[in-house]
């Protein structure tokens, strides 16, 4: 049985004083049956580890580099991420993909990167809503996936994929639990073909998920848990949603 894991993307949201009124937040409102994680801004990495000290939540960053070290400026690499005691990076975020161009291949090496320091990558994947309406969704979802399976190879069992239809994200907009399962399926099965560990990894639902969709969308066979946004910054949200995927 695949244990539940919800994870907030806090992305480029809040300053020192809010982060701390939320994660006292979370310490007031759990604990939860579900993994639960934050991945946080950066700056905010250390301050974050300090205040979740002796807690269940877990926490990571939203990106990292595909680049072990040097001059590369701006970028943070996932050795530092694992200094500093980062679980997870979200790698491969629709807004990446979109504002920074970037490809399934470079998704795949920051992939095998965070890897490599022991940092849990959760590969996000997901359609536009031009693809779906052409009925893209399979062939874009599965090829933004194989490019991860054909660069971690053996290793791909270790990854968290985490579906998020990018005409779902910030919209309002969600999928419903059967769209969202077509799709988690088709993935789960496409891991199958890659890894004996498919069965026992993790692929999470991100796209507007709230307290009042989330025990639907989790009830779903091949949904593991979510990739929440927007949500993950009001505590009693993000609590209530963790509380559903129990
Ligand atoms: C996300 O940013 O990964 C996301 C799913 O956002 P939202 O929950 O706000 O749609």
């Amino acid at each position: 049985m695949r244990k539940k894991l919800v994870v907030g993307n806090w992305k480029m949201h809040g300053n020192r004083a809010s982060n701390a009124l939320l994660l006292a937040g979370l310490k007031e409102l759990g604990p939860w049956s579900a993994q639960v994680a934050v991945c946080v801004p950066f700056p905010y990495i250390t301050e974050t580890a300090l205040a979740l000290t002796g807690q269940q939540v877990q926490y990571g960053a939203q990106d990292c580099s595909a680049h072990e070290q040097g001059a590369y400026t701006g970028e943070v690499s996932s050795a530092m991420l694992a200094d500093l005691g980062c679980r997870y990076a979200i790698v491969g975020h629709s807004e990446r993909r979109a504002y920074h161009r970037e490809g399934d291949q470079l998704v795949a090496d920051k992939a095998k990167a965070a890897l490599a320091h022991g940092v849990t990558p959760i590969v996000c994947v997901g359609e536009t809503l031009e693809e779906r309406e052409a009925g893209r969704t399979e062939e874009v979802v599965k090829r933004q996936l194989a490019a991860v399976v054909h660069t971690l190879t053996h290793c791909i069992g270790e990854i968290v994929v985490a579906y998020e239809p990018v005409w779902a994200i910030g919209t309002g907009r969600t999928a419903t639990p059967e769209q969202a399962q077509a799709v988690h399926a088709l993935l789960r099965q496409q891991l199958r073909a890659a890894t004996q560990k498919a069965e026992q990894m993790q692929i999470l639902y991100g796209g507007s998920v709230k307290p009042d969709n989330a025990a639907e969308l989790f009830r779903q066979p091949d949904i593991d848990g979510g990739l929440i946004g927007g949500a993950s910054l009001k505590a009693a949200d993000f609590a209530a949603i963790c509380r559903a995927a129990g």
